[in-house]
């Protein structure tokens, strides 16, 4: 998106009890405390902040009650493998993790709903949220608030402390790190380590991707509303690291470089997009 989303709040969702899905896909989780597993992922619309980094699209969507999306959850898995499903993922509870991320899932209604229903199905869920918002989630779910940044005019001012509910919940926090000294996201904020030395959770922290030009094919063409799910599900999404001229490479080594060291000195965990380097969205 690169931060020129429409911003929404919670208000948006009110009166709805169905929620707005961008898109559903297997693929393996690249970052934080799943990292490397086998992942269905569920994209829902719709952000409150406009990061200028971002590289996710959210903006639009088609709208599924829980037990549709739980169908389409199970059809598309199924597409996935051509009609033959590994044992793996056929069993009573499928030995993969649920990410339900976005945009920012908090903002929809019925979030618990839906993750209750994913707990019947898959071994493992988790939800990636911005910590700004917050609603009510199972207790088997796997909370990851990754912090961003008030920006102003495109610039990165300073952290949003994310609200207390929240940082009571998570089960680890995830940060981006840029190697520009004049910018927020070159340190971790305070009361993340507070935090981290309080409750003993982890702190991954990943190294911001510098783009050389917008990743996606998907853009104008794929935001409209004649757009369904399962073509912006199949729409080339991947990123991948190895890409030519993708990515600014120098830029990207310096900022991985003084993220590693980042780590070592402060005792957090490095978190590389792994499926970055796999080849998959
Ligand atoms: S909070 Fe996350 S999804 Fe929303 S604009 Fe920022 S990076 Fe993108």
């Amino acid at each position: 998106m690169f931060g020129k989303n429409s911003i929404v709040g919670q208000k948006f969702f009110n009166g709805r009890d169905d929620l707005m899905v961008v898109s559903r896909f297997m693929t393996l989780q690249g970052e934080g405390p799943y990292r490397g597993y086998p992942a269905f992922f569920v994209r829902l619309a719709k952000c409150n902040l406009a990061c200028s980094f971002c590289d996710t699209y959210f903006d639009n969507g088609d709208w599924f009650t829980v037990d549709e999306l739980m169908k389409e959850v199970n059809s598309a898995i199924v597409d996935h493998f051509g009609g033959f499903v590994p044992p793996y993922m056929a069993g009573e509870k499928k030995e993969a993790v649920f990410v339900l991320s976005g945009g920012e899932p908090m903002l929809q209604k019925n979030i618990k709903q839906l993750l209750d229903a994913v707990n019947k199905e898959f071994r493992y869920s988790q939800i990636e949220s911005n910590g700004t918002v917050f609603t009510e989630i199972p207790e088997e779910t796997c909370l990851v608030v990754s912090p961003k940044c008030l920006e102003k005019s495109g610039a990165p001012v300073r952290y949003l402390t994310p609200r207390a509910e929240t940082l009571e919940r998570a089960n680890c926090l995830k940060f981006v790190m840029s190697a520009d000294k004049d910018s927020p996201y070159s340190s971790i904020p305070e009361w993340a380590f507070e935090w981290r030395d309080k409750t003993g959770r982890q702190i991954f922290v990943s190294p911001m991707n510098i783009y050389n030009k917008f990743p996606r094919k998907f853009d104008e063409e794929y935001s409209t509303d004649n757009i369904k799910i399962g073509e912006r599900s199949n729409v080339d999404e991947v990123i991948s690291f190895w890409e030519e001229g993708l990515l600014d490479m120098k830029s990207n080594q310096i900022n991985h470089e003084y993220t590693a060291n980042y780590c070592v000195n402060n005792g957090l965990t490095y978190n590389l997009q792994q499926h970055l380097y796999a080849g998959l969205a």
